[in-house]
């Protein structure tokens, strides 16, 4: 009989990431038990965990795998013990392997701020309660893989860096599709960042998505900026934003800065799609934003809410289960409202736990929220 479980393929890493990783299964294993969903769940080696055990930071066996499951879910990769290594062998570069090879162009940034954590930012409180943004960044094109690109050495001796901004409108329509199908679940509203102004690539990009939203998302409000202005009015009046739409150089900028107006590394999550198969079915990569935290790994501190709403994401975005996400969503807030911090989040008067703590009050509320 055919098995139409999801498959999920985990990957733990390296440093905090097998920590956090252990309360997504928690999580896991609350759905099997109390909503009869059974998923098909492998688990692999990334990063450092790999090169030790393999000699590589992603075999082509685990790659295989990623490419053949409905969703990916990592944990984080690096630490001091790989950090001597040749560029090449470090285990970012299994990460950078998952990236290319799943063609995963699109990387979605939900800034959200959770009433519990609105003081934690360092803007005023009026600024920033309730904000719920996504940044859409374009991961695959721009100026960090445009040619030319080098250092030359010119003729008197001096030397030129080159790096070249360069948009195709395929890769331009696609970013676009991707998050206008994302406003409408949300709150049907896109900004589009770029530098019209001053370069020819953010007159393309200006005009190519105005045209996807014209032709194919006209229900969709759709508003231009130019990304510096961006930038300040995302500290100015960020809850003015839904989805932010912007290329790879400066959605690297702008989600770095969305993700500081929340206040804190260990809640963000994010998730990496691909390009749709005739069956709509997207290769998908899911991953905290944090890295793998050496100082803190192996003591039980971890926070381990930014990898379990990672999975929301993916259970939102990949596997259709909108009612679980909402719940998982839920559950979190109601941790964070009931006072129980890990100690990146820690505040006066309310009750410092460790992970696993953190992992275990989640999953009561899980019971409580989704009853
Ligand atoms: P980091 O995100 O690992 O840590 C930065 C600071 O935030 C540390 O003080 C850490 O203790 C804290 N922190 C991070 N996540 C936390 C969590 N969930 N709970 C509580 N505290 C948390 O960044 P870093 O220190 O610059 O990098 C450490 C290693 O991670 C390096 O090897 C780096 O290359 C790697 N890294 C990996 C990824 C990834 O896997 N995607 C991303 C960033 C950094």
């Amino acid at each position: 009989m055919a098995n139409d479980n999801k498959k999920l393929l985990l990957l733990p890493g390296d440093g905090i990431g097998p920590e956090v990783m252990v309360e997504v299964k928690r999580v896991i294993d609350w759905l099997d038990r109390n909503r009869g969903i059974i998923f098909d769940v492998s688990e692999g080696l990334v990063g450092g965990a790999s090169i030790d055990a393999h000699g590589t930071p992603l075999t082509d066996e685990t790659m295989a795998q990623a490419l053949a499951v409905d969703a990916v879910l990592l944990g984080a990769v690096g630490g001091p013990k790989w950090d001597d290594l040749p560029f090449e062998q470090k285990p970012e570069r299994g990460l950078l392997r998952l990236r290319k090879d799943m063609e995963l162009f699109a990387n979605l940034r939900p800034a959200v701020v959770f009433d519990a954590l609105a003081e934690a930012s360092t803007l005023k409180l009026d600024v920033v309660k309730g904000l719920d943004i996504m940044i859409v960044r374009e991961l695959t094109g721009g100026v960090y893989f445009g040619e030319p690109r080098g250092i030359e050495t010119l003729p008197d001796g001096s030397r030129r860096g080159v790096n070249t901004q360069v948009y195709d409108t395929h890769e331009i329509e696609r970013i676009a599709r991707v998050a206008f199908e994302l406003a409408r679940k949300r709150s049907n509203r896109v900004c589009s960042a770029e530098k019209a102004n001053v370069m020819e690539s953010g007159v393309l990009w200006r005009e190519e998505v105005q045209k996807v939203r014209n032709e194919e998302y006209p229900d969709v409000e759709l508003s231009h900026m130019y990304a510096d202005n961006c930038a300040m009015q995302l500290v100015r009046n960020p809850r003015q934003f839904d989805v932010i739409v912007t290329d790879n150089l400066f959605g690297d900028i702008l989600s770095d800065e969305a993700a500081m107006l929340t206040g804190s590394l260990g809640m963000l999550p994010s998730a990496s799609l691909g390009g749709a198969d005739e069956n709509g079915h997207r290769l998908a990569l899911y991953e905290p934003v944090h890295g793998s935290a050496p100082d803190i790994a192996g003591k039980g501190q971890a926070n381990p809410l930014a990898v379990v709403l990672s999975f929301a994401m993916c259970l939102r975005y990949s596997l259709d289960m909108v009612e679980e996400a909402d719940a998982i969503e839920a559950a979190v807030k109601a941790v964070l409202d009931g006072g129980l911090r890990t100690a990146d989040i820690m505040q006066p008067d309310k009750a410092r736990v460790s992970t696993r703590v953190m992992g275990e009050a989640l999953v009561r509320e899980l019971g409580k929220v989704a009853d």
